[in-house]
């Protein structure tokens, strides 16, 4: 008798371990599918470090002599910048900032956020000038033409041709210290203690240096300490925390694109991001 009963139990415990397991084999995944049983949900995760919802496809939009923009492409909306106007304490009485020269224009939120950074370095003591801003295709292929002429024909990588420039993107600008404003630039001026605390600081207000000392290969532009970039915060403190440059971005985030449509991701999340070159 007990022998009867420890072989009902082996029995039934062999019953609990492969009933289920019969079960699952009989009805397929598909099938399942096909009766509407179970509903799948969208597998792929978008999994970049910089979330797509953190980052405004134009303000990544790379420009440089392979990824040329458009003669007509013009930064929207665009602001004129104005001059600073202090109140009695030093503030900033007019969102304005210290500029060189005449009428200069930036991309709204670009121009916020370096009006932003300006207020930031002047409460640390140092004086930010705004040497350069949005430059249309136009103003840069005349610059372009000229600056051959003055070289005899050579491109010596100071300035871009047109569709290729940052500047036109209304995102690019130049920004020195006072005793530079009158100056040409060169790379000596990042031993100034502006450009020390921009390199340092420019990612909290969504700036990037456009065009690192160490990526000159990559860039194809000589190290410029001067010229800000902005892409937003989240990929600011991504590229600046990473050491990088927008072109290695831009090649990190057409990866990720392809990768995520690759596991099936939604082509219409992505499809604003995407970034393909000129010269191909
Ligand atoms: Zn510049």
């Amino acid at each position: 008798m007990k022998k009867t009963i420890r072989m009902l139990l082996i029995l039934l415990c062999v019953c609990m371990i492969t009933v289920p397991a019969a079960a699952e084999e009989e009805i397929g995944l598909d099938e399942l599918l096909s009766i509407g049983e179970i509903e799948v949900e969208e597998l792929a995760v978008w999994t970049f470090p910089v979330a797509l919802e953190d980052m405004d496809p134009e303000f990544v939009r790379l420009a440089n002599k392979h990824y040329l923009l458009d003669k007509d492409y013009v930064p929207e909306p665009l602001v004129t910048i104005k001059a600073l106007k202090k109140n009695k304490d030093g503030s900033n009485a007019n969102g304005g900032i210290l500029k060189v020269g005449g009428t200069m224009q930036l991309q709204e939120t670009c121009a916020a956020a370096l009006i932003e950074m300006a207020d930031a370095a002047r409460a640390d003591g140092y004086n930010l000038y705004l040497k350069s801003s949005y430059l249309s295709w136009k103003t840069q292929n005349t610059m372009y033409n000229n600056r051959l002429k003055k070289n005899k024909g050579k491109d010596d990588g100071w300035v871009s041709k047109a569709g290729a420039s940052d500047h036109q993107t209304g995102l690019g600008c130049d920004v020195v210290p006072k005793n530079w404003t009158d100056r040409g630039m060169n790379r000596n001026m990042a031993k100034e203690k502006e450009c020390i605390w921009m390199a340092e600081h420019c990612q909290e207000f969504g700036f990037i240096l456009r065009y690192p000392s160490d990526k000159e290969d990559v860039t194809e532009i000589n190290y410029e300490p001067w010229h800000m970039r902005y892409v937003g915060i989240p990929a600011a403190e991504y590229i600046m925390a990473n050491g990088l440059c927008l072109e290695e971005f831009t090649g990190q985030l057409q990866a990720a694109i392809q990768d995520y449509l690759a596991r099936g991701g939604d082509p219409a999340k992505v499809e604003a991001y995407l970034q393909t070159p000129t010269d191909q």
